[in-house]
């Protein structure tokens, strides 16, 4: 449906959309932005925090306007306090701010209708309620995730986790408490930030819809029938899948894209990784990424380099400028012949082209997606979250990888990490890895096509923000 184009501009309804301020949030709502725009929302405003902005390295599309919220943290400083700390200072100055954005909209005669929240901020729900705003919890972790939060939220799963194996009711395979997110597998050493994490369930009776980052193909045992709300409320509310969020052109070619990637925390390196990219041979290198948080250890950075150096294939690896102090001395220079090492790269880019045969990677949801979408077969290290549940569901479940194995003292070595590239790329097994790519490619780029099972929730979500 193209309503701003059939109905005029000025009838488009209003979407306010506040990520939370770490890159594997932001780009999911971002691409979301974009889609929604697609379909003829042509009024979107992003809200971002004031320090986020600050440091970003490059903008949203045009067809976008950006303001600013604040998170209490203005000019940084938050990895001087605890999560916690962060947390309720967050909570007061993060709902004052945006109730302010709310009314500066209003008063400027641009009233926003649809507030489309990041749950990790619990609180913009009662804003958006308080200004009567159709309400959209957007959720950027997979719904497997979602699905276990949930049921620790309603006290259905016991804390600490007990028993060597744990089955959840609603469609997840067993569990061993390493499989599950961090924050729920050390519930005993830190409850205050499981509970924290639990809030993101807060109030969600009172939400209009809910949205997940991933599609029906991938989790429809989980997304069949589930609803969240378990209120009185007469309707309830069903969790949709809209992903990936991935812009159609990285799955298909077919659509054209502004190219605009928006709100990057870091500086991207593309020509270098590109032209580098060009000269290996198809499926020849070995991408590796932790992404934009995670922080391994520096006997963990110095095994993974280690096997890098030794295995026999060429590598791109993502080393964030904070990070490259941890890598063995002299080593970008060692390692010239066989391996870039860049501050960032458009992961995208790098993923969709044809010399990657495979993706060592922190299972951050958006690179397990990303990896999924472009076909790459994954060698899983998660660090901490939701990617020990990611790496599991991408081994057992998509079999689109394999996850690399700790040793006791919770380090993975070089030899595991060398066995795991040459699992995934080589022998019979590297071939079934590479049918499943195949699949799930396809089924990805099916899902965000046009009447695919994304694409319609999308769909139907814009035409009854238009009735509305
Ligand atoms: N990313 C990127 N360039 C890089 C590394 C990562 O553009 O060099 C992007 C990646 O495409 C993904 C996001 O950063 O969209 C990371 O999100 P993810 O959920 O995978 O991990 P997080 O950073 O939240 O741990």
């Amino acid at each position: 449906m193209e309503i701003g184009k059939q109905e005029g501009k000025s009838l488009s309804p209003y979407c306010l959309v506040l990520p939370f301020p770490l890159q594997g949030h932001v780009n999911p709502m971002l691409q979301f932005s974009k889609r929604l725009n697609y379909k003829g929302i042509t009024r979107i405003t992003i809200a971002i925090t004031k320090f986020f902005l600050k440091n970003a390295k490059d903008f949203p599309a045009a067809s976008f306007s950006v303001e600013t919220i604040s998170d209490g943290f203005d000019d940084g400083g938050v990895e001087k306090v605890s999560p916690q700390e962060y947390y309720n200072r967050c909570w007061k100055s993060g709902s004052d701010t945006l109730t302010e954005l709310l009314e500066k909209l209003r008063s400027s005669g641009s009233g926003v209708d649809c507030l489309i929240y990041d749950p990790f901020f619990p609180w913009a729900l009662d804003v958006a309620k308080k200004f009567g705003l159709t309400a959209v919890m957007f959720f950027t972790q997979s719904n497997s995730v979602n699905n276990i939060y949930f049921h620790a939220y309603k006290g259905e799963l016991k804390l600490p986790l007990s028993e060597p194996e744990i089955r959840i009711p609603g469609g997840l395979p067993v569990m061993k408490p390493g499989d599950f997110p961090s924050f729920i597998g050390e519930y005993e050493s830190d409850p205050e930030r499981t509970e924290m994490m639990l809030k993101q369930f807060r109030n969600v009776e009172n939400v209009d819809w809910i949205f997940v980052n991933t599609f029906y193909e991938l989790e429809q045992e989980l997304l069949k029938d589930e609803q969240f709300s378990r209120s009185s409320r007469r309707e309830l509310i069903m969790v949709r899948a809209i992903g990936p969020t991935i812009p159609s052109w990285y799955l298909d070619k077919r659509l054209p894209d502004d190219k605009s990637y928006g709100l990057n925390a870091f500086k991207p390196i593309t020509e270098p990784c590109i032209n580098w990219l060009n000269k290996q041979q198809n499926k020849s290198v070995i991408y590796v990424s932790f992404g934009s948080f995670a922080q391994p250890g520096v006997e963990q950075m110095k095994e993974l380099a280690l096997a890098l150096k030794m295995t026999k294939m060429n590598f791109l690896w993502v080393v964030r400028a904070s990070e490259e102090t941890k890598l063995p001395k002299n080593y970008i220079d060692d390692v010239s012949e066989k391996g870039l090492i860049v501050t960032w790269c458009h992961q995208l880019d790098v993923l969709a082209h044809e010399a990657i045969g495979c993706f060592l990677t922190h299972c951050g949801w958006n690179s397990t997606l990303e990896a999924l979408s472009s076909g790459a077969p994954m060698v899983g290290l998660p660090q901490w979250s939701d990617q020990s549940t990611n790496a599991k569901f991408t081994e057992d479940v998509w079999k689109m990888g394999v996850r690399a194995q700790k040793d006791e003292n919770g380090i993975v070595r070089r030899d595991e990490i060398i066995r795991c590239v040459s699992y995934v790329m080589e022998g019979e097994i590297g071939e079934e890895i590479g049918r499943s790519a195949i699949k799930w490619k396809k089924l990805a780029r099916d899902a965000v096509d046009e009447g695919g099972s994304s694409d319609r929730n999308i769909e139907e979500f814009v035409s009854a923000l238009v009735r509305f």
